[in-house]
């Protein structure tokens, strides 16, 4: 059977949690937002057409608890709401692993999957034994001295159980083993990070930015498994299910969902626009304060071939951010040099597509994605052609056929032009900002060249 899935999620607790433990008021004002989250999700899923999602962060102490009272166990791992069946849930969480190289530390995000509650207990257990600061983040730092320690660590979550897994999560971005962080620490082989425990790890997640297109430029992930999830904070509609991976398996339960990842059964992704992630291009948004000062109409974004010598910004002079597209170049070099971008190497089937909250947004012009208005619109499409998800999954004539006389022509239009790929984003996004929806037109994000400033220049290209 088919089985959507969405394996990376976040709870309301993943942002700043401290201010749970001042008062019993906030705790159990908190508490009622994380009740409210997960009933939203438990309503939204359906709608997006995925069946399976993490439930985030399920080891902060205050969630699991939560988790364990309103949650109860379908099949062995498999979680649904009480009495009210929409959803399903699996225990997840993310961990930031830290280590040091050189003078700085290299930050990496990695997912990790749980059978059951309590090997979640054990999990924690091993986090209080590194002294992790786990009961104040959601989302907590696993500080390292070396790769060997990360290694080390990350071998003793996995011995846990053999059904617990680690899955690098949005592996190109900053935040991502690949992508560049802090010192432009550059990371060209994942053994460069995961020393020893490289080879246990098969599963990584594509992210917003990147797809398997890109991805497949690195040959060190050719023997990987590829797949994507929506890394969501919220459960609004734009959030929810922006990526997702469909498996193929024979029943929604916790072992057979985890192995039909590890032997590759993924029928398909769907995947957020790459130019669209907050950091697919190289560059320095407008208005930020460090490193260096940009005034508020002040930003330059490059493709990979017009990024300035030695990656320093033309109107600041300090490191750029760098962005998805060029890392990806870079360690294709790194590793083997030979590849370009739209090579066919094993590929596999993926989509790429817009929430349909966001086509709404853009046609009626209403920016506030949580509208009522653009929320009615999106259900009464729902209505007609069943979870969005088979908006993508159908051919455009069969979408064209069901819509046609029952939403406004505009909106029909604009959902061809993105099932046909006319659209783009002006600009992409770079530097931490999504890109901006552009439906009706194609774009180049291979000759990208862009300086905006109110100073002049001083730094000759
Ligand atoms: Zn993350
Ligand atoms: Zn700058």
């Amino acid at each position: 059977m088919e089985v959507a899935v969405d394996l990376h999620a976040h709870s309301v607790f993943a942002g700043g949690t401290q201010a749970l433990a001042i008062t019993p008021e906030k705790k159990s004002i908190n508490q009622k937002k994380a009740i409210s989250h997960l009933t939203k999700t438990n309503q939204t899923m359906p709608l997006k057409g995925i069946d399976l999602i993490g439930t985030g962060d399920c080891q902060f102490t205050l969630w699991t608890e939560i988790l364990k009272e309103i949650l109860s166990e379908d099949t062995d791992g498999i979680f649904f709401l009480q009495n009210k069946r929409q959803t399903r849930f699996l225990l997840q969480t993310e961990m930031i692993f830290t280590a040091k190289m050189g003078k700085y530390s290299k930050e990496t995000h990695v997912i990790f999957l749980f059978p059951n509650f309590p090997l979640v207990e054990e999990f924690r257990a091993l986090l209080d034994g590194w002294r992790v600061k786990h009961q104040k983040m959601a989302r907590p730092f696993i500080p390292c001295q070396s790769s060997s320690q990360v290694a080390e660590r990350i071998h003793s979550i996995l011995d846990l159980n053999p059904w617990v897994e680690a899955i690098p999560s949005h592996i190109m971005t900053p935040q991502g083993v690949f992508g560049s962080g802090k010192g432009n620490i550059r990371v060209n082989h994942l053994v460069d990070f995961f020393d020893s425990v490289t080879s246990r790890l098969k599963i990584f997640e594509t992210g917003l930015s990147a797809d398997p297109e890109f991805l497949r430029l690195i040959p060190e992930l050719d023997d990987k498994v590829l797949i994507s999830n929506s890394d969501a904070h919220s459960s609004a509609l734009h959030r929810m299910g922006r990526e997702y991976t469909v498996l193929s398996t024979s029943r929604i339960a916790y072992k057979s969902i985890i192995s039909a990842l590890r032997n590759n059964h993924v029928l398909y992704t769907a995947e957020f626009p790459p130019e669209e992630g907050r950091f697919f291009l190289t560059g320095h948004r407008a208005g930020r304060k460090r490193p260096g000062f940009h005034g508020e109409s002040d930003y330059c974004y490059f493709s990979p071939q017009h990024v300035p010598s030695n990656d320093v910004c033309p109107i600041c002079n300090k490191s750029l951010t760098i962005g998805v597209f060029q890392r990806c170049v870079e360690i294709s070099q790194a590793q083997e040099g030979k590849r370009e971008l739209g090579d066919v190497i094993s590929p596999r089937k993926f989509i790429r597509m817009v929430p349909l909250i966001d086509i709404l947004s853009h046609v009626l012009e209403i920016k506030t994605k949580t509208a009522k208005s653009l929320v009615n619109k999106y259900r009464q499409i729902i209505n007609i052609i069943g979870p969005e998800r088979m908006l993508w999954q159908l051919t455009s004539e069969d979408v064209e056929s069901m819509l046609n006389g029952h939403i406004e022509k505009p909106i029909l239009k604009a959902i061809l032009e993105v099932k046909a790929g006319d659209f783009t984003f002006k600009p992409y996004g770079f530097d931490g900002v999504y890109g901006t929806l552009v439906i009706g037109q194609r774009g180049n994000y291979k000759n990208v060249n862009v300086i905006h400033s109110s100073k002049p220049i001083q730094q000759t290209l």
